[in-house]
């Protein structure tokens, strides 16, 4: 039997696939609310391992998914490559937030364009590759530059590779191991932005005002909110295209869409089904963050305002973690680390900064890039990327 969602002190767990920092953060959300987490990790001693009970076990071991829902009210997420047969045994012994069908959309990025096309989201061209005949009819029919992409599995700009020219086209394909793919036009972009969005269980909506995201080696690097080029239209838009791809997904739970800025608008990138990386400033600088209305929609409550608190950045310490007395000699700076071991290219930690405009905001910021070792030349946040 699928158990309530009443707040009865039995009842107060929640389940999470996935014992990283994202898991971590929706505990430090989820705790002041009087929820227990419990988590399910190959790796006992995962970020998680410090705000909750980690089951140690592969992600679609249906013995460890028996323990890890054993009465718990709801079981959720905080990475997209939850195995198929994991998400359907959740699906049937628990209430499971987000709902399977987002996480298959999310997984299987032909899939997910083609869901944004019929949400009615901006996409650019793209084919699925199968075979080379494939590759080269998608390069005829797509043009160059283009991207090559495994469809599954790729984060962090990993399993992927630009084609500039067709008679590149063969060794490309072979260094992602001839796997499925989908080629995609290259979009010459202006700027990268997400939205970051929570829908509850009676399908309530919220959003977190559009963010700025720069990238480097396919690692987001930095955020600021709220954008400080986007107008009115681009806003509008952007929050319509989230709600729109949530509504259709039946989501529960926050969710994440990341968009390039063209001449023309809008081109969506890719979504996950999860809190986000991009959206970690909430915790400090939003009034409700990212984390907490993501408990609160598993858990059937009312959401919270999504409004930023003036403006507000965060800078990714990726590989190494800088002196942490500078960090925080920094004005509005909180800092937040994973206790993961150091790794070139892992995100340990972040900063987040809030301010009262993004006058006061940027400096902080441009310091903060320096200290982790980001290279920074720009004054202003339109300059930044
Ligand atoms: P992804 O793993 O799809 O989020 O890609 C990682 C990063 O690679 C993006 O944030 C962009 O900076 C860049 N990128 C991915 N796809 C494209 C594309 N079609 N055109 C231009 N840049 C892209």
């Amino acid at each position: 039997m699928t158990p309530s969602l009443e707040s009865d002190a039995n009842t107060m767990l929640i389940g999470v696939v996935g014992g990283g920092q994202l898991g971590r953060m929706i505990a430090l959300a989820g705790i002041p609310l009087g929820y227990r987490f419990r988590f399910l990790d190959p790796s006992t001693d995962c970020p998680a391992a410090a705000v909750g009970e980690v089951l140690c076990g592969a992600y679609d071991d249906e013995v460890a998914l028996g323990r890890l829902t054993e009465g718990a009210m709801a079981a959720t997420y905080e990475f997209e490559n939850v195995p198929a047969r994991a998400a359907r045994y959740l699906d049937r012994h628990t209430r499971l937030a987000p709902p399977a069908h987002s996480l298959a959309v999310a997984q299987d990025r032909i899939a997910e364009k083609d869901f944004f096309r019929e949400c009615g989201v901006p996409v650019q061209k793209y084919r699925a590759v199968g075979t080379e005949e494939e590759l080269d009819a998608a390069i005829r029919d797509v043009g160059v530059p283009g991207v090559l992409k495994t469809r599954r599995l790729g984060y962090d700009g990993k399993g992927q590779v630009v084609i500039r020219e067709g008679s590149s086209a063969a060794a490309a394909w072979a260094s992602l191991a001839h796997v499925p793919c989908i080629y995609e036009a290259f979009v010459p972009f202006e700027r990268e932005v997400s939205i970051v969005a929570t829908r509850g269980r009676g399908g309530s909506f919220v959003a977190h005002p559009l963010i700025r995201n720069v990238h480097r080696e396919g690692i987001l690097r930095v955020s600021i909110a709220p954008d400080p080029d986007a107008n009115h239209a681009l806003r509008r838009a952007a929050e319509g295209y989230v709600r729109a791809i949530a509504e259709q997904l039946n989501h529960v739970g926050t969710l994440a869409v990341e968009f390039f800025v063209t001449r023309e608008g809008l081109v969506a990138n890719e979504m996950a089904p999860r809190v986000h990386n991009s959206g970690h400033w909430t915790i400090e600088g939003a009034v409700t963050s990212q984390f907490e209305n993501h408990v609160r929609a598993v858990a059937g409550l009312p959401l919270g305002s999504a409004d930023v608190r003036g403006a507000a950045a965060m800078v990714n310490l990726i590989g190494t973690v800088p002196d942490v007395h500078e960090l925080l000699d920094v004005p509005g700076a909180h800092v937040h680390l994973y206790g993961k071991e150091p790794k070139p290219g892992r995100k340990l930690g972040h900063v987040t900064v809030v301010a009262r405009d993004h006058d006061e905001l940027m400096p902080c910021v441009e310091r903060l890039r320096e200290l982790a070792g980001e290279v920074v030349q720009p004054a202003t946040a339109s300059e930044l990327g």
